[in-house]
């Protein structure tokens, strides 16, 4: 097997990528049967770091190395760039959808960017040679509102499943704290009204499929729990050989995290669980060389991690 680190350069054998990888920068290459794919909704300068990040100080995000690469910080705008994308996960088995962002035509009169949307999220499958028939998993990594939107879409004024032919996957403890929380506010006060739209449909048309925090969902790809963001949040870990992936969701929303994990974001539901999940997610990340595919770093998204003298920096493919 070729070894997944090169000691000599510090760089990872997923920096050798192909001519048609990099004009496809939604092209994850990685080891083993898994072949990963971006597919984004919406990518820009999206939002102020002290309003996703409270415990920031300008002068830190100034320091950043984040704030360097333009690819993640807008400086005219002083706006941190993010990424809204699922990661599709092929493997001679399975075609997975992990994540499923936004959706169309769902009412968040909250959320600009996110209410009403037209956007070309199913073409841009076709267009990866993915039909929504073809979809055998949907694996959601939490129930927020932009983590579960294309579960459903609308057709003659109903919510129906998107993925016809797909077990849609929720952690059980994530279902229990939303139907907890919906027991106890009005549900246009819980995660932009998304259970009613993205969530319930799929468990009254008998596709949920409720799992445990440890699952192996498919050969060689297994839950991991990483509490903190939601109580029942996971991120998935994918394996072949000893080459490993990890797709975290938003374990880590931003790679201004990677420089300062112990922010958590003001959509954390526990902050301190969150930061301790995050740094434990880094070292991890560190000590086993693993790839990261968050779901809102911007391009170029996947990156390795290593260890800095000041904490981590980010390895970019
Ligand atoms: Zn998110």
């Amino acid at each position: 097997m070729v070894t997944p680190w090169n000691s000599t350069t510090g760089r990872n054998r997923f920096r050798i990528i192909s001519a048609k990888h990099v004009a496809q920068a939604n092209v994850f290459p990685l080891p083993g049967p898994f072949d990963l794919q971006r597919i984004v909704e919406f990518e820009g300068a999206f939002i102020p770091p002290d309003h996703l990040f409270p415990d920031s100080t300008p002068q830190q995000i100034a320091g950043s190395a984040a704030y360097r690469e333009p690819r993640y910080f807008d400086q005219r705008q002083n706006l941190l760039v993010m990424s809204f994308h699922s990661i599709l996960i092929r493997t001679p088995t399975h075609t997975i959808l992990v994540d499923t962002c936004i959706g169309n035509h769902k009412p968040r009169p909250n959320m600009e960017l996110w209410h009403q949307r037209n956007g070309s999220y199913l073409a841009d499958l076709a267009a990866a040679g993915v039909t929504p028939e073809s979809i055998d998993i949907v694996m959601c990594t939490h129930l927020h509102a932009d983590h579960v939107g294309w579960n459903t879409k609308l057709q003659d004024g109903r919510w129906v499943p998107t993925f016809p032919n797909a077990k849609y996957l929720f952690a059980q403890k994530e279902v229990d704290h939303w139907q907890q929380q919906l027991e106890l506010k009005p549900s246009a006060e819980v995660n932009h009204d998304s259970w009613a739209d993205s969530v319930a449909p799929i468990i009254d048309a008998g596709k949920a499929v409720f799992v445990g925090m440890e699952d192996e969902i498919a050969t060689g790809i297994c839950i991991v729990p990483a509490p903190g963001h939601t109580p029942g949040n996971v991120i998935l870990r994918l394996e072949d050989r000893g080459d490993l992936a990890y797709i975290l969701g938003d374990a880590i929303h931003h790679p201004i995290q990677v420089d300062y994990p112990e922010w958590s974001s003001r959509f954390c539901h526990d902050p301190d669980l969150s930061r301790q999940t995050r740094t434990q997610i880094l070292n991890r990340a560190v000590q086993e060389r693993a790839w990261l595919l968050p779901a809102h770093f911007p391009t170029p998204t996947g990156a390795g991690v290593r260890r800095t003298n000041e904490g981590f920096a980010l390895i970019p493919p």
